[in-house]
């Protein structure tokens, strides 16, 4: 059984990104430049956008943190987010979701300016994505796939099954895996909560990608011999022996499957860390498009 190590690989991937900005501070260009929102104190955010920002520090990108209270408006979030636009030095911004409660996600999205939308969320980019014209890939889904090719796993052909149907990570990532492109080329299955004999679908998939947010709900008897395991899930589980009090856990029962499977991320350490090199490289691309 092969650990899918994100953490390594991203490490490798930030290497490269480091040369890439050495090479364009040498010859006198642009450096890349990634904005980040955190409205709020919401704690997993939080540790988000700091591991965000110091990626980008740790590979020589400029980057620039706007924090901004729980209790802004609508408008004031939506004036934020037309001044990143319009703000030359800054290639590219995100704005950390979830956002409060009285805050309109889908407003502030369709705010953003394509050519900035380093996350890949705006309309603009999800269809350039679907039709396999040149864009923003979403972080989560296309660090799944550089994770895929590093590591010579092959998609052509196979069974793959995605669980979760997200606008984020479980609805582009079947794009990505059915797209005529390598990787790429796997015959996939979208499961979600309405979906009927969810484990028969699980033992079916040659690589499942599992992307629920429900801890350890993949279990040893859903998976198939040998099958490759993506598993995007973070959940906070209570553990009274951790010193903060939790541990971390994704949606697959790693311990039992691992025993069964030839490939699968851990977590922490898998998905994660690709999702930030993968913000990364479109922040690196929104610089050298302009
Ligand atoms: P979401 O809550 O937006 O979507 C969850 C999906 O799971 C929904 O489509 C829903 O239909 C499906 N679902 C819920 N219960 C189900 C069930 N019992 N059976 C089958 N399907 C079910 O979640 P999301 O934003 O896609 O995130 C999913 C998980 O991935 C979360 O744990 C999140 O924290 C994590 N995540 C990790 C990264 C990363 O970088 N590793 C990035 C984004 C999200």
């Amino acid at each position: 059984m092969k650990v899918l190590d994100g953490k390594a690989l991203a490490a490798t991937i930030k290497d490269e990104l480091k040369a890439d900005v050495d090479a364009i501070r040498q010859a006198g260009g642009k450096i890349p430049h990634l904005a980040a929102v955190l409205v709020g104190e919401d704690p997993a955010s939080q540790v988000y956008v700091r591991n965000k920002v110091r990626s980008c520090e740790e590979v020589g990108f400029r980057s620039t943190l706007v924090r901004r209270p729980a209790t802004i408006t609508q408008e004031e979030l939506l004036k934020v987010v037309h001044e990143l636009n319009d703000d030359p030095d800054i290639d590219g911004f995100i704005v950390q979701l979830p956002l409060p409660g009285h805050l309109d996600e889908e407003a502030v999205n369709l705010a953003i300016h394509p050519h900035k939308d380093v996350d890949g969320f705006t309309p603009v980019n999800v269809g350039k994505m679907t039709l396999g014209l040149d864009c923003y890939l979403p972080a989560t889904p296309n660090g799944i796939m550089v994770m895929l090719e590093r590591y010579g796993i092959e998609t052509s052909g196979k069974e793959v099954v995605v669980l979760g149907r997200s606008n984020i990570v479980g609805t582009p990532m079947t794009i990505l895996l059915s797209r005529k492109s390598d990787p790429g080329n796997a015959t996939v299955t979208i499961c979600h909560s309405r979906t009927k004999n969810l484990a028969d679908h699980c033992r079916r998939a040659d690589i499942l990608v599992a992307a629920i947010g429900i801890p350890e709900m993949v279990t040893a008897d859903m998976v198939k011999e040998g099958a490759v395991i993506i598993d995007v899930g973070i959940n906070r589980v209570d553990d009274s022996s951790k010193s903060r009090g939790y541990r971390l856990a994704g949606d697959v029962d790693y311990d039992a499957v691992s025993e069964k499977v030839s490939a699968i991320t851990p977590v922490p350490g898998g998905v994660g860390p690709m999702t930030i090199v993968s913000l990364m490289m479109n922040t690196l691309k929104a610089s050298k498009t302009k």
